[in-house]
């Protein structure tokens, strides 16, 4: 499932480019989650200024109106001015002066919706529950530890739900753990103003990192210029399970946590 780095990688390697593109036309292929939310039409002549993201949405800012774009469980975008005949997995193509936009979407999980505005209740409804963006100044250390302090769940799965910061999905939130020395299913009360400063840090250097290598390549992520990201090569704990650790040689203990897959080293994790 792509990240919140694969979406940022995905941003980067498109935004510039549509930047200022004027949409010649709009291609709608099979349903995906949620309709487009406006006709065709509307969308023709209208202009591109900018493209932003906002936890894993894609906000595509438009000279009336803004389009957001979500990838889903298995949703890629590519971007170019000479691309291929749609295929039977891409559902969405946006035709501009300066290339094609298109989502491609096996699952069909993902989607774009247009809004009238970001304060709009067609945006509101899917941005409004959003936690703080973890790579801006909003992710603050000591309200981080206020909100762990007050809650007696596990920390991962908190981390995964995004209400205190959003974004970290399960690879990721594996691996800030490991970098902070937090077992995953510490309770999330009993972490230290100190340890919730790591654990801040963590999530911050991994994502930034994440970005930097041009996200996970797990599940066939590729950006909209068609290059494979590079991250899982270095996963210090995820999808390890029974190798050795990086740091101590310990095996690498793999457990199920709310569904979902865990992975850490016992002896460099503390509960
Ligand atoms: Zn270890």
């Amino acid at each position: 499932m792509p990240e919140l780095p694969e979406v940022e990688v995905t941003r980067l390697s498109f935004a510039d480019r549509i930047a200022g593109a004027r949409i010649e036309g709009v291609v709608v292929g099979k349903p995906l989650r949620w309709p487009l939310g406006c006709e065709a039409a509307q969308l023709h002549g209208q202009q591109v200024l900018a493209v932003r993201r906002r936890g894993k949405y894609l906000l595509l800012d438009l000279s009336d109106g803004l389009l957001l774009m979500h990838l889903g469980m298995s949703g890629s975008v590519s971007f170019g001015a000479n691309l291929p005949l749609a295929g039977k997995h891409d559902h969405f193509d946006l035709v501009t002066s300066l290339g094609t936009l298109r989502l491609h979407d096996p699952r069909r999980f993902g989607a774009v919706v247009h809004a009238a505005g970001e304060a709009h209740p067609a945006a509101q409804k899917l941005l409004g529950r959003l936690g703080v963006e973890p790579l801006s100044e909003a992710f603050d250390a000591l309200v981080f530890h206020q909100w762990l302090h007050a809650r007696h769940t596990a920390i991962k799965p908190l981390l995964l739900a995004g209400q205190a910061v959003v974004g970290v999905g399960n690879i990721y939130a594996s691996e800030a753990l490991f970098l902070a020395g937090i077992r995953p299913t510490t309770r999330a009360s009993q972490i230290s103003k100190p340890r919730a400063a790591r654990l801040h840090h963590a999530i911050q250097t991994v994502l930034t990192d994440a970005v930097a290598k041009g996200g996970s390549t797990l599940r066939d992520f590729s950006n909209a210029a068609g290059e494979a990201g590079h991250f899982q090569l270095e996963a210090m704990v995820y999808d390890r399970a029974g190798l050795p650790c990086r740091v101590c040689a310990a095996p690498i203990k793999g457990i199920r946590q709310g569904q979902r897959s865990t992975f850490y080293c016992a002896t460099c994790q503390k509960p």
